[in-house]
């Protein structure tokens, strides 16, 4: 074997042993702080040091600071896994290592994304003319639906701004709800909008944007709006009425951007796509094929049903170039990046490994398992659910602040499994998200028994 064949060949036997090991090893990280500093600090090499010593000393001494994402028992925040087609083709990605930014520099990235962006306008109910872009997550993806909002909305009262800027434009009103995602308002202020252009919505008790209020905000002023949607809220996983607010927004002019980070997937299954309902009628859309597609990081999806808008937000050329119609797609003129990596592989080989009805059951599955945790949660003294499991997240606490902080924090210590704590409704929470293909109803059963150990002790 040549020396890069042994290398590669050492370093997959060493993720398979990783991915052999999840069942057994804690899903926390092992390793504290300090204890990571001495394994991997050293100081800067002087000389050379053979690769295959490099891995495997990385593999040994990293893996002490390994969250077990991958595991079928981390429940937290909002954190898929990476189904095994979706992981190979990335090892493939880095090994052929095209820049994806342009069609010359790596003709098979870009047609990929071709297909994969239609692919997902059809399994995810988005409008066929919609243009789509490959980014680095639903931040970055929002970034590039409201610059095309941005564009669209200064455009309709006469304003260019990608020449002329924002420092003398008219003023950009954003309607968003009380329980939008802080990406939103990280992306207003990357595009100079601010988080002052924010006019905020109520919600309701599930996270939900009051239709009432928004439709009151939308007659108070006639000037370029934008009104920021979510399908999936973070703690519930609750849905905003998508065809109430198109609805309300029918001949406003307003433009209609959607965070589904994750909740856009329900789009995906026939016991689920409920929730969307009336979402194709919005003028952009975000979500993540790292979340619930489960590909490795990093990949989100921005749509847009305007292309020319979209295209106008991003694009690196002059708009005199128009391109002919069977032109090559190059991706710099969709996303903020310009050198990028070829995200689209991943995304093909999950979406082709597992097919419409993969999705669809692995969106049933996790949903499946939410409610079992529902079930189990509630007989457990003192458990109370605070969310409608409608779909992949469960929302609990216990009788007071310190009870459920002490629980979570031995059900984490136990490493049996991981999930994130939370606020909701001035209270101290527990959340668990089901987001990765690997759990199955072992894992849940595990989980639940790790929060009656917790219990029982700390009642004891
Ligand atoms: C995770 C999430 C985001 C942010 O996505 P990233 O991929 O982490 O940038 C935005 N909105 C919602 C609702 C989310 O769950």
């Amino acid at each position: 074997m040549t020396d890069e064949r042994r290398l590669l060949a050492r370093t997959a036997e060493i993720a398979a042993d990783f991915i052999d090991s999840l069942d057994t090893r804690p899903v926390p990280a092992r390793g504290s702080v300090g204890e990571l500093r001495v394994a991997l600090a050293r100081p800067l090499p002087q000389n050379p040091t053979d690769p295959v010593s490099v891995i495997e000393e990385l593999a040994a001494a990293g893996e002490l600071g390994v969250v077990g994402i991958p595991s079928g028992r981390y429940f937290g925040f909002v954190i898929g896994g990476a189904v095994p087609a979706a992981l190979a083709a990335d090892w493939l990605a880095s090994t052929w290592d095209q820049n994806a930014g342009l069609y010359a520099c790596g003709p098979s990235a870009s047609v990929v994304e071709e297909v994969v962006g239609d692919w997902l306008k059809q399994l995810l109910g988005i409008p066929a003319h919609a243009s789509f872009a490959l980014v680095t997550g639903c931040q970055m993806a929002h970034a590039t639906c409201l610059a095309a909002a941005r564009n669209a909305v200064l455009a309709d009262v006469g304003w260019n701004v990608e020449e002329a800027g924002l420092a003398t434009a008219p003023p950009i009103r954003v309607l968003a709800g009380a329980k939008r995602h802080a990406t939103i308002d990280r992306a207003l202020r990357l595009l100079g909008l601010g988080t002052g252009a924010i006019a905020e919505i109520a919600a309701d008790g599930q996270g939900r944007m009051d239709i009432a209020q928004l439709s009151a905000a939308l007659a108070e002023s006639a000037g370029p709006t934008i009104v920021c949607a979510q399908l999936g809220e973070v703690n519930t996983g609750s849905f905003d009425a998508a065809r109430e607010i198109a609805d309300v927004l029918e001949g406003t002019g307003a433009w209609l951007h959607v965070d589904g980070a994750f909740g856009l997937w329900a789009a995906a299954s026939d016991a689920h796509a409920h929730l969307v309902n009336g979402h194709d009628r919005a003028d952009s859309w975000t979500t993540d094929a790292h979340k619930w597609l489960n590909v490795p990081y990093d990949c989100g999806i921005a749509f847009v049903a305007h292309p020319e808008r979209h295209r106008a937000a991003m694009t690196v050329r002059a708009d005199y170039l128009v391109q002919a119609p069977d032109a090559v797609r190059d991706e710099v003129d969709w996303t903020p990046e310009f050198s990028r990596r070829a995200r689209g592989f991943a995304v093909y080989a999950a979406l082709r490994s597992l097919g419409r009805s993969g999705v669809a059951d692995l969106v049933d599955r996790c949903c499946r398992h939410a409610e079992r945790f529902g079930e189990g949660l509630a007989e457990l003294p003192g458990c109370e659910i605070l969310n409608e499991i409608v779909l992949n997240q469960v929302l609990f606490r216990f009788k007071d602040d310190a009870t459920t902080s002490a629980v979570l924090r031995k059900v984490q210590e136990s490493g049996e499994a991981w999930m994130s704590g939370t606020r909701w409704e001035g209270r101290s929470a527990i959340r668990i998200s089901v987001s990765n293909w690997r759990t199955n109803e072992d894992d849940v059963v595990r989980t639940v028994a790790a929060f009656a150990r917790a219990v029982e002790e700390i009642d004891a």
